[in-house]
């Protein structure tokens, strides 16, 4: 009877029971506390277990990630993402997932008249989990109306949000030009009557501090926060007393890198006195991602090397901005969570780095996106740690 029980037995335990098993990275996963060697273990498209010495024999795939740090899927907040190749927008899949990033939030492209075809055409289409900032102007960025208060309608805007909830995470006032509060009022106004939080893309120098103190509210993002448009350090480069106090408010701070708002000369000073960024973020477009380089993986090397730890930089690129955007379900390897997750490597040598214009700063280390996992799939494999090779691989076909 016991031989027979063993028989039976064996098969089973012979069975793989999980599809992937990372093995003996670094996890570093600020939203559970992690920061240690351990397994991860995937099953269909959920994280089912995180610990250390998981059996390799239970698993259909094997990543050994012993060179790696293994994080949550990266999370940028402030992007400009299109699968149509519209003016300034680019393909999410191709510019978030090769750099970690598998949610990506796109600020404001669309409003409430275009959202449901940016939807259809956007984030129905992509592997990259595209959520949105919905713009208060009615016809986005698409419409070339930015300065037009009539076309803001909080109602409308708040019924848009209302039903996509999860999906339109916020609501997004960007580049208005004439004096006066109107845009920041309204996308407020919009954020109220939805629950939503606002992220602001708008400096008027001498009254950016009622913006920040008396106009956004606790749990608004403040974008672009170390461009040269945010009078944030005052003549000596200190940090301006008003900027701490908003903070102490709960507004957030964010960084939306882009073609103009990521300056060396800000950033250090800042980061030097303690003022480090609530999230990292891109403002990932067709300039950003070329001279400045302001993709995710990059931007965070930048801050590594201006005197962030790796564990801040992780934190403000995963939970927190989860948090911002009131998603806590990502940004995570809960057991449970959706598995989203990123392979990075520390490189260390010498590696430049350029800003918003024309200052370079040489670094000594880089990070760089070895593979990444969306939705329990890899997508991004850049050194075929998931393959097998090519002397042992048998007949194969094509990736799809
Ligand atoms: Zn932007």
């Amino acid at each position: 009877m016991r031989l027979l029980i063993a028989i039976l037995a064996l098969p089973l335990c012979a069975q793989p029971i999980y599809d992937i098993l990372i093995r003996n990275g670094h996890v570093i996963d600020p939203a559970n506390g992690r920061d240690a060697r351990m397994d991860v273990v995937i099953t269909g498209n959920k994280i089912v277990r995180v610990a250390e010495n998981l059996p390799a024999a239970h698993a259909r795939e094997v990543i050994d990630a012993g060179q790696f740090y293994v994080t949550p899927g990266l999370i940028d907040i402030h992007t400009h993402v299109d699968a149509q190749g519209a003016q300034l927008n680019v393909n999410p899949d191709h510019n978030c997932l090769p750099s970690g990033v598998t949610t990506a939030v796109d600020a404001g492209s669309s409003g409430h008249k275009n959202f449901e075809h940016f939807k259809r055409l956007v984030i129905d289409r992509s592997q990259t989990r595209v959520l949105a900032f919905l713009n208060i102007v009615g016809a986005g960025m698409y419409g070339a109306v930015e300065q037009d208060v009539f076309e803001m309608d909080p109602d409308a805007a708040a019924a848009m949000i209302r039903k996509y909830p999860g999906i339109i995470v916020g609501i997004k006032t960007a580049h208005f030009k004439p004096p006066g509060w109107d845009a920041v009022d309204r996308a407020v106004k919009a954020g109220t009557l939805a629950n939503v939080p606002v992220m602001v893309d708008f400096h008027p120098m001498e009254k950016y501090p009622e913006l920040v103190l008396e106009r956004m509210r606790p749990g608004d993002i403040d974008t672009h926060f170390y461009g040269r448009l945010t009078p944030q350090l005052d003549a000596n480069k200190k940090m301006q007393p008003y900027i701490l106090a908003a903070r102490k408010r709960g507004v957030l701070f964010d960084v939306g890198h882009g073609s103009g708002s990521f300056w060396f000369r800000i950033a250090v000073p800042a980061i030097q006195q303690g003022f480090l960024p609530d999230t990292i973020s891109t403002d990932l477009h067709k300039s950003s991602i070329m001279l400045p380089r302001a993709n995710m993986i990059t931007t965070m090397s930048k801050f590594l090397n201006i005197g962030m730890t790796l564990q801040q930089v992780i934190e403000r690129s995963t939970i927190r901005p989860a948090k911002a955007i009131r998603r806590s379900d990502i940004g995570t390897l809960s057991e449970g969570a959706i598995a989203d997750v990123a392979l990075i490597a520390l490189d260390r040598g010498k590696f430049a780095y350029l800003d918003s214009g024309h200052g370079k700063l040489i670094g000594d280390r880089r990070l760089r996106c070895a593979l990444t996992i969306r939705n329990g799939k890899v997508v991004w494999d850049e050194q075929g740690l998931s393959l097998t090779d090519v002397s042992r691989a048998g007949p194969y076909s094509n990736f799809k």
